[in-house]
């Protein structure tokens, strides 16, 4: 008896199994056309600069409308676009959809896009962003990268090529997800990087731990030395925000001050924002 239990466990796994490879096939074949038939969408978190408590930007943030399963995330299809190869000419798609939104917003905001390591490897990313401002019009300093300690692994001489390029040309870059990956000071000096942004694990446990609040002071200190701005990513709470504020980070993101939003309604709070009303004022939720 329990032989073919152990039988009828092992044809239930598998059968299960082949019904997970065929959707993650089928989403693979959709996610290939996805491009073609516009799927895709953006919506933009603010930034704020905590010494003036305005708006400077967005942060855009990709979605896929897939026509049966709905809003598919990030963590989910950016994976299999950069297995398929699929990243390099969404990645494209992403910086002109992106610059081009910010091309109409007022002169005073910032947009920062995420970039995948794909898009550095073997690749002329530098191309994809020349092409993207030129289209727009925007102006490269109103243009923020976000890349992860994962491009930093790559080929170094030819992606501090690319990045001192990007640089030259007066795009910002932004270091993502800081303390998730190897957290390397080393990368802090021979990168310069405008910005780093501490990941929401650190600002989330800096409430409940004080190692976490050590953390985000001393990557403060140490960045602050180099003259590059922090950004705390992952605000949820208004003690958090307080917290990150007197750790000395210049800049907060988080759902207390916005979540990801259309294009309409991050522009109407960035409105609010500039006449002076602190975002996220009295829509804090009790955690
Ligand atoms: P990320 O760049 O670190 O973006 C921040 C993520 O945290 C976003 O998730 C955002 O919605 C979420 N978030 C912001 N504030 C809070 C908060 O207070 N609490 C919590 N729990 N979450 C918060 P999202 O939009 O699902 O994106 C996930 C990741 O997918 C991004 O992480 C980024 O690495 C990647 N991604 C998003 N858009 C693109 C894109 O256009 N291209 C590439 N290559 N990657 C993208
Ligand atoms: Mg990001
Ligand atoms: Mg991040
Ligand atoms: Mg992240």
């Amino acid at each position: 008896a329990a032989k073919s239990a152990g039988r009828g466990q092992c044809l239930l796994f598998d059968t299960d199994m082949l019904d997970r490879q065929n959707a993650l096939i089928k989403l693979e074949a959709d996610l290939k056309r996805a491009i073609e038939l516009d799927q895709f969408s953006m919506l933009f978190q603010p930034l704020v600069n905590l010494d003036t408590g305005r708006i400077t930007g967005a942060e855009a943030l990709l979605r896929w409308r897939h026509p049966t399963r709905g809003l598919v995330p990030p963590a989910e299809f950016v994976p299999m676009a950069e297995e398929l190869g699929l990243i390099v000419p969404l990645g494209a798609l992403v910086l002109r959809m992106a610059c081009t939104e910010a091309a109409a917003w007022p002169d005073r905001l910032n947009v920062a896009v995420n970039l995948s390591p794909v898009q550095f490897r073997r690749h002329d990313i530098v191309g994809d962003v020349v092409a993207a401002l030129k289209s727009s019009g925007l102006p490269p300093a109103r243009l923020v990268l976000e890349i992860t300690e994962g491009v930093l692994l790559e080929d170094t001489d030819d992606v501090k090529d690319k990045l001192i390029t990007l640089k030259g040309m007066g795009v910002r870059i932004s270091l993502d997800d800081f303390g998730t990956g190897y957290s390397s000071l080393r990368y802090l000096r021979i990168f310069s990087f405008d910005k780093v942004k501490i990941d929401a694990s650190f600002v989330q446990e800096i409430d409940s731990d004080l190692g976490g609040a050590a953390v985000v002071r001393a990557v403060c200190m140490l960045c602050g030395s180099m003259g590059i701005d922090v950004v705390a990513e992952g605000i949820e709470t208004r003690e958090q925000l307080l917290q990150v504020m007197e750790a000395g980070c210049n800049e907060a993101q988080g759902y207390l001050l916005g979540r990801p939003l259309a294009r309409e309604d991050f522009l109407e709070i960035e409105g609010r924002s500039a006449a002076g009303v602190f975002p996220g004022l009295g829509v804090e939720e009790s955690p």
